[in-house]
């Protein structure tokens, strides 16, 4: 029965693999079998020892995600030096807060080209590269809360999440019949460098803490068994789903 959760022989992309929920997807990943290779625009040396602690391989792949420059490179290195591409995981993605009044066009662009734009095409190339070998091949994209609600002063970032959580779906359509799963995962409120801003104002983080019916932040290792499931065969007949891993937040 747990076999169809190992990730024996799979190949895993992993944007945003240094820090954050992207390196606890990584370890998570090598632990249920899989090599990981890691994209980043800076080092991802503490990834790549945790995930060899785990006996996984681990490539890196230096790339800045605000343009689709590196889109056709990653898929390469990955294909390269492990032989496919079988998962992909869309996980870097930015934040810049500030009132809707004041964001400015270079800001805007830059937040929905990260979590948006270079997710769509990186997606397409990976999908094009999985059909062309004929490979059944796992999307996953990371959603937010924001993909379901407006948020305050960060309105590129609820732009972006909520249109990820949109192509989830497009996606899928399109590419379901060719052996291609698009599926998401929407993290609540989690501990990383993405919401140190509002954990480190303690009215704020207490609020976030009131509203969640489990009572805690959330930590990267929370969405490891999401991670393993929508990467592994044990999801196969999920297709275009949004998973939301948020302690109850939604449900509220
Ligand atoms: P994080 O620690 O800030 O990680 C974000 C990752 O994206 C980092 O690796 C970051 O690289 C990378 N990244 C950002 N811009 C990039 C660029 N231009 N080129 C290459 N990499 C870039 O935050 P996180 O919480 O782990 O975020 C991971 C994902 O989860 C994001 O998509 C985020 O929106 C989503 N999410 C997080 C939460 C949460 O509560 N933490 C909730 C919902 C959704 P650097 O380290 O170089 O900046």
């Amino acid at each position: 029965m747990l076999e169809m959760f190992s990730l024996e022989g799979k190949n895993v992309i992993v944007t945003g693999a240094n820090t954050g929920l992207g390196q606890g997807m990584c370890v998570a990943f090598a632990e249920a079998g899989a090599n990981v290779c890691g994209v980043a625009r800076r080092s991802c040396e503490e990834t790549k020892k945790l995930v060899e602690e785990k006996g996984g391989r681990f490539i890196e792949v230096m790339a800045d995600l605000s343009s689709t420059e590196p889109v056709k490179r990653i898929i390469d290195t990955c294909i390269n030096e492990f032989g496919s591409a079988d998962v992909l995981v869309n996980n870097a993605g930015m934040i810049k807060r500030e009132d809707a009044l004041n964001v400015t066009e270079e800001d805007w662009n830059m937040v929905l080209n990260v979590n948006l734009n270079v997710v769509f095409f990186l997606s397409q190339e990976f999908a094009k590269r999985a059909i062309e070998s004929n490979r059944k091949a796992k999307i996953i994209n990371i959603c937010s809360m924001l993909s379901y609600q407006g948020g305050i002063r960060v309105p590129a970032y609820t732009a972006s999440k909520s249109a990820v959580n949109g192509i989830t779906k497009a996606l899928c359509n399109e590419w379901a019949a060719k052996g291609i799963n698009v599926n998401a995962i929407a993290p609540g409120y989690m501990e990383t460098n993405n919401t140190k801003e509002i954990k480190a104002d303690s009215q704020r983080s207490e609020a976030i803490i009131d509203r969640i019916p489990q009572g805690r932040w959330g930590k990267p290792s929370d969405l490891m068994g999401a991670a393993i499931f929508l990467a592994s065969s044990a999801s196969d007949y999920v297709n275009g789903f949004t998973l939301a891993v948020d302690g109850g937040w939604l449900a509220r």
